[in-house]
């Protein structure tokens, strides 16, 4: 704000003039904007000394981040419950055992699948720390959290015992354990994990460490990684990702973490296809991909386009770009 924009505000709300004075002194030093003096000026009139006006426009200044800051995490987690609890509902009617009721298949699935959305967001939840303490061990529990919580969910929405049958993803592969079956283990290989690995391969270095710590293929760059929506310090490929930048290393990672988070959470919608595929007529190479193979199907790319795609500041209006940074640094993310 220049200082005859200033005096214009001092002739239209009769402010104090010595606290005008430390205003414009202090202007450049708060970046105190005109619409933040005119309220402040106008609410105060004379009864305050510039202490008490430094104090007021630093907490004017910060206080909405933090209601703000509150609302976004109620968001996600709201969106992370609901997204549970609706999936798992309504896969659990898709898949309803004979001439049960659907409603009772719905409420079922969707407390049930409800537990697990609560899961997904606290490993998610713990994925902030992982900047917060430069420190990637974080990344070991969220993912047995998050596993958790998708198998719950999966369970859920297939009409499963509840609590009987647990998965867990990890690179290249999907290990299953079922309680209740005479099979009680299994394993098989994840194909778009192996397709994103080789897409990501000529674009950078094999980062062994962070894939280990975090279960996703991670790919190093020195160079900025360009996409249809420019240059970026990061790329997802859905089950793998490459980072750019050392600097940022641990906030990128966090961010395309929490991208393979959302990936894997669409899975459930292979729940729904369960009696279709049951329909497919046995035969010898049905058997080979469903011993082999688990359709780890991209749903994810799909949902995340119909969000749109931005640029620049309105990048985060997207959903999930919004979700994944918001869990990564754990702060306000501005939406303009
Ligand atoms: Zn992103």
């Amino acid at each position: 704000m220049s200082y005859s924009a200033f005096c214009i505000l001092y002739k239209g709300i009769s402010c104090h003039s010595f606290i005008l004075t430390a205003i414009i002194n202090n202007a450049n030093q708060y970046q105190i904007s005109y619409k933040e003096v005119l309220i402040i000026c106008a609410g105060f009139d004379n009864r305050i000394s510039v202490d008490q006006m430094k104090v007021l426009i630093v907490f004017w200044r910060h206080f909405p981040v933090a209601v703000f800051s509150q609302n976004q995490d109620i968001k996600v987690f709201t969106h992370n419950i609901i997204f549970g609890g609706l999936s798992s509902g309504v896969g659990a009617v898709i898949n309803k055992p004979g001439k049960e009721n659907w409603k009772k298949s719905f409420v079922r699935g969707m407390w049930q699948g409800s537990i697990g959305g609560l899961l997904n967001y606290s490993a998610k939840k713990i994925i902030c720390f992982i900047d917060k303490k430069n420190n990637l061990g974080y990344a070991v529990p969220a993912r047995i959290i998050s596993s958790a919580g998708n198998s719950i969910i999966q369970n859920a929405a297939s009409n499963g015992p509840f609590l009987k049958n647990w998965s867990l993803e990890y690179g290249f592969l999907r290990f299953d354990f079922y309680a209740n079956s005479e099979k009680k283990f299994r394993i098989r290989i994840l194909p778009e994990s192996v397709i994103a690995t080789a897409i990501a391969i000529p674009n950078g270095r094999f980062d062994i460490n962070t894939s280990l710590l975090t279960g996703v293929m991670a790919f190093k760059s020195k160079e900025l990684i360009n996409t249809n929506h420019g240059s970026h310090d990061g790329a997802n490929y859905g089950r793998a990702f490459i980072y750019t930048n050392d600097i940022l290393k641990y906030h990128l990672v966090s961010h395309e973490v929490i991208h393979e988070y959302q990936y894997r959470e669409f899975l459930v919608f292979n729940s729904y296809l369960k009696k279709e595929v049951a329909k497919i007529k046995e035969s010898g190479f049905k058997k080979m991909l469903t011993k082999y193979f688990y359709p780890d199907v991209p749903y994810f790319s799909f949902f995340y386009m119909l969000e749109g795609v931005e640029s620049g500041p309105r990048y985060f209006r997207n959903y999930y770009e919004f979700e994944a940074e918001r869990f990564a640094t754990n702060k306000y993310v501005h939406l303009d």
